[in-house]
């Protein structure tokens, strides 16, 4: 049976690019009819981690016409503090949005999404490169690498520097897709994961970055990821984490309290999710990000009003590229295929 993952959410389908006619004109065909356009979060979801339909609502669901517009459902977009209603299971803690969108029109949001974050690709590389450099010597073999939510495949490229022969991506946005390099385009599916598709291919490594969060189902994609990879084969993920300090401070104001993210892990529901799905967890561990200043500046939650600003004395000063390394609240998980509980 084929089961579409909704997957691939990567955040680089926002390209800097001025929309053009044509962009326009694909993303509008994808919007409903304007006076259709109030949402309609039908699907219920029960705890991800341990099945529970009991939880307490951390935050009432904020929606507008605009949510299902692709531009929301577009990774590293400007805050927007548009989301579910946000809850927490209270057997287990893990925060997750209920009720949402049905499967189909998010789906179709996020094929349409755009690619605007280009100017922090460098950054990122450096960031998750790092990462995979530092586990993938506790894969048995490191030739081959899969990347769920690859945006424009710049990840891929950095795999292939780190000496993997074999690299694929997955990827709904066509328009992430549309600015891959010629490096990798040729090896990025523009689908959303589904393991069946790949049929009888394995890999040594899969990664995904910023993904697990916008998934509405964790465990069809951690099943996906046990099904696709070689014996004692490597999995890492880095993901927001609902128990850092920014989050915890920030409560409903924080940029991961967002349409986009149907689950949000901490440290302890993180590890748990991989155990529950046949992983042995290495490690998992506190990110430390390279930021750019006007990066920082563009996510931070400060009145629109400053932004602009702050943003022309970045710019006029020089410093809006000076990159620093920083832990703000992301974490990650690097675990090997193991035997699926009995
Ligand atoms: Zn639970």
């Amino acid at each position: 049976m084929v089961t579409l993952l909704l997957l691939g959410f990567h955040p680089l389908w926002r390209a800097r690019l001025p929309a053009t006619f044509l962009q326009r004109q694909v993303r509008d065909s994808l919007l409903p009819a304007p006076e259709s356009r109030a949402h309609d979060c039908s699907l219920s979801t029960a705890c991800s981690l341990c099945g529970s339909h009991s939880y307490s609502v951390l935050y009432p669901e904020k929606l507008g016409p605009a949510a299902i517009d692709g531009y929301v459902f577009s990774a590293r977009q400007q805050p927007d503090r548009l989301h579910y209603r946000v809850v927490k299971c209270r057997k287990c803690g893990l925060v997750f949005s209920n009720p949402i969108l049905s499967l189909s029109e998010i789906q179709r949001r996020y094929s349409g999404s755009t690619f605007t974050y280009e100017a922090e690709v460098p950054s990122l590389k450096d960031t998750y490169g790092r990462y995979l450099g530092r586990y993938m010597s506790y894969a048995p073999k490191s030739e081959s690498l899969l990347e769920i939510g690859c945006g424009n495949g710049f990840f891929l490229e950095v795999a292939l520097d780190l000496g993997f022969k074999n690299v694929c991506g997955v990827e709904p946005s066509y328009q992430a897709i549309a600015a891959a390099s010629s490096r990798v385009r040729a090896v990025i599916r523009n689908e959303m994961f589904d393991p069946d598709s790949f049929g009888l291919t394995r890999f040594d490594v899969i990664c995904f970055f910023q993904t697990v969060e916008h998934v509405s189902d964790p465990n069809q994609l951690l099943n996906g990821c046990h099904r696709l990879l070689r014996d004692r084969g490597l999995v890492l993920c880095i993901a927001h984490n609902v128990e850092a300090f920014p989050a915890r401070v920030l409560g409903e104001r924080s940029p991961i309290i967002d349409v986009q993210h149907t689950h949000l892990f901490g440290k302890t529901t993180l590890r748990r999710i991989f155990e529950k799905n046949g992983f042995d967890v290495i490690d998992v561990f506190d990110v430390h990000n390279l930021f750019s200043l006007k990066y920082l500046l563009h996510m931070a939650p400060l009145p629109t009003s400053l932004k602009p600003r702050l943003a022309n004395l970045l710019r006029t000063s020089g410093i809006g590229d000076w990159r620093i390394r920083l832990s703000v609240g992301n974490i990650g998980i690097a675990a090997l295929k193991g035997d699926l509980p009995t």
